[in-house]
């Protein structure tokens, strides 16, 4: 095992820090407050190079491993939550369910708008259908010249900005798994609407929406996956599940260097507050939770390489980070005292912000029954391999 980053991967993971000082630290305040889509912090991760850079060089992408995004979304969340997610969106999900299974003419045509900054999103949830996502009811009639979508989707991150959604959708089947594919639906399309955006505790930057598909006739071309439709796409959102929880460590590595920083500068009873041993133990214990949720991280997304994670490994290091995040970010604010919980200091933001990754990308609940599943499957709670997909062209 090499726990060792290579000189590429240092080079690209302080690209992406240097945006994230230069660039977009000082406007996440600002996005927080006015809730606006930070279309200028978009362009320069385009110009970067860092949206759709796990994509194949041959459409324009840069052919980079899972491992190589998590480093660059690390660094920009540590700042600003909102734009550190539209670099997952443009990297795991949508994007490589297209690259992984999407035709030669729908890799043509999506992945250069992906690259170049056109956002993609994943609709699953449905008003009767969150976690028990396989009673999702939107429907995909097929019909002489295509598919004819009617229902509901909720929560949807991006609608109304993305150009790009893949839908899932019942095709048939008597229910379950069994008839779900996935279709891709181009913004504009007539009987595609967004509804209602849902006001949001944090990450407020990135709007979450309903979808609204009546009688909504889609190309037959722009059908992404149908046999075994609903296991292929779970794997490559286990890749967004990835991304999620790389969101998550970097508002945790952030509110840790704020309160590090803070508890040297800051003195009572004529001392820094950070030789008060009550208070050091507390910036111990948040440096060994974000380390342990790294290497998490790490393993399950350097074991992806090119392709898809390991389910096991991304809802295992989705829980444990999703759930040390609130707890690095509450306890940040602490060292903060009652300047933490101003609206003066980025503190309380990194609290909301970090509130969301147990619940968006499948809630910790059901992350435990996805890995208790596997655990009383092998039935020694001990795994040896991880079962990544590997990457296609
Ligand atoms: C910020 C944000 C962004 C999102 N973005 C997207 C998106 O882009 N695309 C998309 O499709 N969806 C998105 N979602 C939806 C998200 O995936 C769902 O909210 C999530 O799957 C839970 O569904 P639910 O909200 O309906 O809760 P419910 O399923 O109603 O769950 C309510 C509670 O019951 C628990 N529960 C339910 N079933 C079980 C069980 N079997 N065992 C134990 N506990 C259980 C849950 O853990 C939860 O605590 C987003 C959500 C949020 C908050």
């Amino acid at each position: 095992m090499d726990f060792q980053l290579d000189e590429e991967q240092r080079a690209l993971r302080n690209l992406a820090l240097d945006l994230a000082e230069r660039r977009f630290r000082h406007r996440a305040a600002e996005i927080d407050r006015t809730e606006e889509y930070p279309y200028d912090n978009a362009e320069a991760l385009v110009q970067a190079n860092l949206m759709g850079m796990t994509l194949p060089s041959r459409y324009g992408g840069q052919n980079r491993t899972l491992l190589d995004a998590v480093l660059c979304v690390e660094q920009v969340a540590r700042v600003c939550a909102t734009t550190a997610r539209i670099i997952v969106e443009g990297n795991t999900g949508t994007a490589l369910a297209i690259s992984h299974y999407g035709s030669e003419a729908q890799k043509q045509k999506y992945i250069p708008m992906i690259v170049a900054g056109e956002k993609p999103c994943i609709c699953i949830t449905e008003p009767e259908a969150g976690s028990a996502a396989t009673d999702m009811k939107t429907s995909a009639t097929q019909v002489a010249d295509g598919y004819i979508l009617n229902g509901n989707k909720c929560w949807i991150t991006g609608a109304g900005i993305a150009n790009v959604y893949l839908v899932l959708a019942r095709f048939g089947g008597g229910g379950g798994t069994v008839g779900i594919g996935g279709i891709i639906v181009d913004k504009g399309t007539p009987g595609f609407t967004v509804g209602r955006r849902t006001p949001m505790m944090g990450i407020r930057g990135l709007p979450e929406a309903e979808l609204i598909f009546q009688d909504c006739l889609v190309p037959q071309s722009n059908l992404l996956v149908l046999e075994h439709g609903f296991k292929k796409l779970m794997q490559a959102y286990n890749s967004q599940r990835v991304g999620a929880a790389t969101v998550a460590l970097g508002i945790a590595q952030g509110a840790m260097e704020e309160a590090v920083k803070y508890s040297i500068e800051r003195h009572q009873f004529g001392q820094p507050i950070s030789d008060f041993q009550g208070l050091r133990w507390m910036l111990s214990d948040m440096s060994i939770q974000v380390e342990a949720g790294r290497w998490l991280l790490y393993r399950a997304a350097a074991n992806a390489g090119h392709g898809l994670p390991d389910m096991d490994e991304a809802a295992i290091a989705k829980t444990f980070i999703g759930e040390m995040a609130i707890t690095v970010t509450n306890n940040a604010l602490q060292v903060f005292g009652g300047y933490g919980y101003s609206r003066d200091l980025p503190l309380e933001r990194m609290v909301r912000d970090a509130r969301m990754f147990t619940i968006g990308g499948g809630t910790s609940q059901m992350m435990r029954n996805v890995i208790g599943r596997g655990i009383v499957a092998r039935g020694d709670g001990h795994k040896t391999d991880a079962q990544t997909t590997p990457a296609r062209g």
